[in-house]
């Protein structure tokens, strides 16, 4: 096998892959390496996001919003089960299937496309060699004309409450649970906090959510939030704000947490207590002495807009960078990166990145809030839609939440939209399309929305801003 390649991927997950495929389908020789490993010590393509982050939190999301919604909802649709009782067993089996179908599948990829996996360690050397060392020990010197860097992020660790694997876990840990603890404690309020405390909480753990903040989901729109925080603690999450912990100490096979807040200091038992206090880039031997890669001051690997770092022909892409932690935003990194080797226009647009949060109800955002919209001093106009008057969301039993749209008062550009309701991720892509293509609020207006659906919400907003809503009066 040859060891010298046009592109040398390091880091298989949502960013490097994409940006592997993308480079082969431009005819260059592409090889990507990547070296994780699982639990059992399986080794899979597809990094944090396919095998311990968004498809296994979206499985369990899956299942333990069909058990909440048997035991809540089939009543009101007239549906007789019985009791209803789950297994977790079988639960985690089908997340683990759909995990190694997804796995296996960029292996079947990257065959299609022509890239060459490569299971093991990569490190740049300078002279973009890359030095790979395979999981069996054997170390070869790849040489690449490009580089792309896309090494991914690890769970941040609270000093406080250090992981011990087994009380105190992270995200991953909070995905692989046998058993549903009977007292789960979350130390941050944030996205996996939230999705992952739903999972547990809906499958009969007592959830208490510890939260550093004083407001609940601060990056989204102000009214989202209010109105995520009432549907949250519905559910029975129990979440703390302004809670600031000091210590965990595992004692008699429980975890004590010690806290202050406002009322002074506190604590907490639990069996587990998962810390999800974000994410930091993972760099760990990825660059050796000389190759002209620098990180910044928080550990991530300095580019410009363009993910070229300060090496050339050397790139980065997706959570090893700056900007948002998603899968979606470091495999448009990918796909653009693909293309710029290859001489192609390539441009993401930073300012288009969806945001979703797959909870029930679920959040989605994209572009500004309202608050960030008043703060710049633009005069604006708000439109809302509540899914109470969407015929399809009160006959699908999800009539929670609303659809808010944000534009611009003088030009009608469309600057933010906000949705907490059902299927608010996939109802965001219109948005996200519209924003795109620059459309103005009244393009939406004037958009034919097939009814009865949800996506009439959005159309309902848009109408809204204008006083010109059909379904909701205009006030
Ligand atoms: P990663 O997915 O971390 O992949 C990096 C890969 O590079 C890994 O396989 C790693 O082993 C490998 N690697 C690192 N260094 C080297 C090296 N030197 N040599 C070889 N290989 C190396 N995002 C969403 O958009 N939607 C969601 O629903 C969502 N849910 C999430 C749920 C959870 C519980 C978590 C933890 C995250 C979630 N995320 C979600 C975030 C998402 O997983 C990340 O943004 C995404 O995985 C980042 O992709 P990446 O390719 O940059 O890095
Ligand atoms: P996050 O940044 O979403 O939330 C972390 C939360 O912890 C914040 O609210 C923060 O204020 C709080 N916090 C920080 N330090 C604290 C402390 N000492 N005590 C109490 N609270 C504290 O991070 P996350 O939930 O860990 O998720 C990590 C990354 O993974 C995020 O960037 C997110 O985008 C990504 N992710 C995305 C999805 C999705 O897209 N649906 C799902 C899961 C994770």
């Amino acid at each position: 096998m040859s060891d010298t390649f046009d592109v040398v991927v390091i880091g298989g997950g949502p960013a490097g892959y994409p940006a592997a495929i993308r480079a082969a389908q431009n005819k260059l020789s592409v090889a990507c390496v990547d070296e994780w490993k699982n639990y059992d010590g399986s080794t899979a393509f597809g990094g944090t996001c396919l095998n311990a982050g968004c498809i296994p939190s979206k499985a369990l999301l899956e299942s333990s919003e069909l058990l909440h919604r048997a035991q809540h909802e089939f009543k009101a649709h007239g549906i007789k089960v019985g009791a209803v009782d789950f297994d977790l067993g079988a639960m985690q089996k089908r997340k683990s299937t759909i995990v190694r179908q997804s796995t296996q599948g960029i292996l079947a990829l990257f065959k299609t496309a022509g890239v060459t996996p490569l299971q093991g360690h990569g490190r740049l050397l300078p002279g973009r060699k890359v030095e790979f060392t395979a999981h069996d020990g054997t170390t070869r010197t790849l040489q690449a004309k490009h580089v792309v860097l896309a090494s991914g992020s690890q769970p941040m660790e609270l000093r406080s409450a250090p992981f011990d694997g087994k009380h105190i876990i992270d995200s991953w840990g909070a995905l692989e649970l046998d058993a549903v603890p009977k007292r789960l404690g979350v130390i941050g309020a944030g996205v996996i906090g939230l999705e992952l405390g739903s999972v547990w909480r809906r499958l009969g753990a007592e959830v208490v959510v510890l939260e550093a903040l004083p407001d609940f989901l601060p990056m989204a729109d102000g009214a989202v939030s209010k109105e995520a925080l009432k549907h949250f603690r519905k559910l029975g999450l129990d979440v703390r704000l302004g809670a600031k912990v000091s210590g965990a100490a595992v004692k008699g096979g429980a975890v004590e947490v010690a806290y202050t807040d406002a009322k002074g200091e506190q604590s907490l038992t639990v069996d587990k207590l998962v810390v999800a206090i974000g994410r930091r880039p993972y760099t760990k031997d990825l660059l050796a002495e000389g190759t002209g890669v620098e990180l910044d001051e928080r550990g991530f690997i300095k580019v410009d807009d363009h993910c070229r770092t300060g090496a050339e022909n050397v790139w980065a892409v997706g959570d090893c960078v700056r900007g948002p932690m998603l899968a979606h935003k470091g495999k448009e990194e990918g796909v653009a990166v693909g293309d710029a080797i290859a001489g192609l226009y390539a441009e993401v647009n930073y300012k288009t990145i969806p945001s979703v949060i797959y909870t029930a109800p679920e959040i989605a955002w994209v572009g500004q809030t309202e608050e960030q919209v008043k703060a710049s001093g633009r005069a604006y106009k708000v439109g809302q839609f509540p899914f109470a008057a969407s015929g399809r969301a009160r006959a699908m039993e999800a009539s929670a939440g609303f659809c808010k749209l944000v534009a611009a008062a003088d030009s009608d550009e469309i600057l933010g939209v906000h949705v907490i309701g059902p299927m608010a991720g996939e109802l965001i892509a219109e948005a996200v399309l519209a924003m795109e293509y620059s459309a103005s609020s009244e393009d939406l207006q004037r958009t034919i929305h097939a009814h009865p659906t949800l996506s009439e919400a959005l159309h309902e907003a848009a109408l809204a801003a204008d006083k010109r809503a059909i379904d909701f009066p205009n006030r």
